[in-house]
This record gives structure tokens, sequence and C-alpha cells, in this order.
């Protein structure tokens, strides 16, 4: 593994929302998929082990589901299907770019991923394989960052890289104050007294249970992997 890096096993969680092309609402941009993989591919060369976690929500999300009259628990079985389509598609992407991914569901489907085995995800980081979890948890009411959360703690994991159009965790809304501060580093405690939204809650307690830090960073940025993994000051830190 590269000298320069800092977190070396890491789960990068990215939302569903990044693949949706911003010129015509299409669920799926490929040039945004391509070049979101061109920044895995960065840090997969300088031996990154790499577990990715992607969210549904440019396909479906359970919340909306309900709105739309269909029962919570079947949306949220939709939403996690969302994210299997969505994993496929970084592995594609992933694939061609030159690195080599497994994806592994926590709903058994045979015939498009392996089910997830712990241990089996571990050989695969060692063996130099992107590992994608796919379908959440496998259980109605969590969401993907609690996904992200329980396989971080599973996996050993040095970090949660949770990728966001913003460039980190402010004291109130950017897009609507404009003297908002941005933090640097934030403790656990800091971020749940201020009440700052970092995750939904069950997905930071666990973080917090299992002492997991969680960096908060623009996607957008140049470069904005590879420098988290070096730890250069990028997005804000939230941990013990
Ligand atoms: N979901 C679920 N259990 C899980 C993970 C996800 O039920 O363990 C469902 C839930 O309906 C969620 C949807 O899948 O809304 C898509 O995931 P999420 O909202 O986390 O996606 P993101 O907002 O990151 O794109």
């Amino acid at each position: 593994i590269d000298p320069s890096v800092k977190y070396k096993r890491i789960v990068l969680k990215l939302s569903g929302e990044v693949l949706r092309s911003g010129k015509t609402g299409d669920p799926f941009d490929r040039a945004i998929l391509d070049k979101v993989c061109e920044q895995v591919k960065e840090i997969y060369d300088l031996g990154v082990q790499i577990c990715l976690v992607i969210g549904g929500g440019n396909i479906f999300r359970g919340l909306q589901g309900e709105k739309r009259g269909v029962d919570r628990t079947t949306g949220d079985y939709m939403g996690m299907l969302a994210t299997v389509i969505n994993s496929l598609a970084l592995m594609d992407s992933l694939e061609k770019a030159g690195v080599n991914t497994r994806v592994q569901s926590a709903i058994p489907m045979d015939q498009i991923a392996e089910p997830f085995i712990m241990r089996r995800a571990i050989r695969h980081l060692e063996k130099g394989r992107v590992v994608i979890f796919a379908a959440g948890t496998g259980n109605p009411y969590f969401s993907t960052d609690t996904t992200a959360a329980l396989r971080a703690s599973e996996m050993h994991a040095d970090i949660i890289m949770k990728a966001t159009k913003v460039d980190g965790i402010y004291d109130k809304d950017p897009k609507k104050y404009p003297d908002a501060v941005k933090y640097e580093e934030l403790s656990y405690i800091d971020a749940l007294k201020q009440r700052l939204n970092v995750m939904d809650s069950t997905a930071f307690s666990l973080c917090l249970d299992n002492n997991v830090p969680i960096l908060v960073f623009d996607l957008k940025a140049e470069h904005a992997i590879l420098r988290a993994v070096r730890g250069e000051k990028v997005g804000t830190l939230v941990h013990g």
C-alpha cells in the first residue's frame, strides 16, 4: 500500500442521487458514473481496501412510496432493489475502468450477486477486489447510511467516507444562511448536542457505539476521495 495513505480500509457511501443527471433528470448519467469510478480507481491503484455502499434514492425510497400509497415495508424492499440496480451499474463502470469488483447482496439473489458473507468480503479486499454491498441491510426501516455503518463495523473499516453534494457539516444550512460556518472536525457528542444531521440516528449511533469515524465531503471536489484517504483536510471529520 502506498505510504501516503492514511485510511487503509474504507467504506465509501454514495447516495443514489449522485448518479442522477443534472441535465435530463435521468436516474443514470453514465458520464457521472464513470467520473466517480475514476476517483475510486485512483485510490484502488494506491492499494486502499475499498467497500462501497450505494443508496437507491435516484430510483426509489420507501418513504416516497408511502406518500404514493405503497406500504412502507413493500416500499423499503423496492428501495433495497434499487440499491442492487445501482450496485450493478457501479460494478459495470468499475470493471471497465480496470477495477476488480464483487457485489455482495444482503438479500440472496444468486444469479446477480454473491450473498453477503463477512469473511469472504474481507478475503476479497485482501485479494485486491472492491466489494460493493448491495440491498442495504436486507431489512426494511433501515437506510443505506445504516448499511454503511453496519458494514464498516463488521469489516473493521478505518473510516466511513460519506460523499455528498455539500463540502462538509455546517452549524446551519449553508444554502439558506450565508454566514454558516463549516466544521473541520467534530466529536460525535457535539454533533448530537447541536442536532447536526450527519446521518440518520440509527446509522449515527452505530458509528458512535463502535467508534467508526465519519468523513462527510463533497464528491465533486477535485480528487476528493484521493485527498480524503490521504488524510488531507477535506470535508468534516466526525470522531470519538
Ligand atoms: N432500504 C431499506 N433497508 C436498508 C437500506 C435501504 O429498507 O437497509 C430502502 C429504504 O426504503 C431506502 C431505500 O432503500 O429509502 C434507498 O436507500 P437510501 O434512502 O438510503 O438511499 P440514498 O438516499 O442514499 O440514495
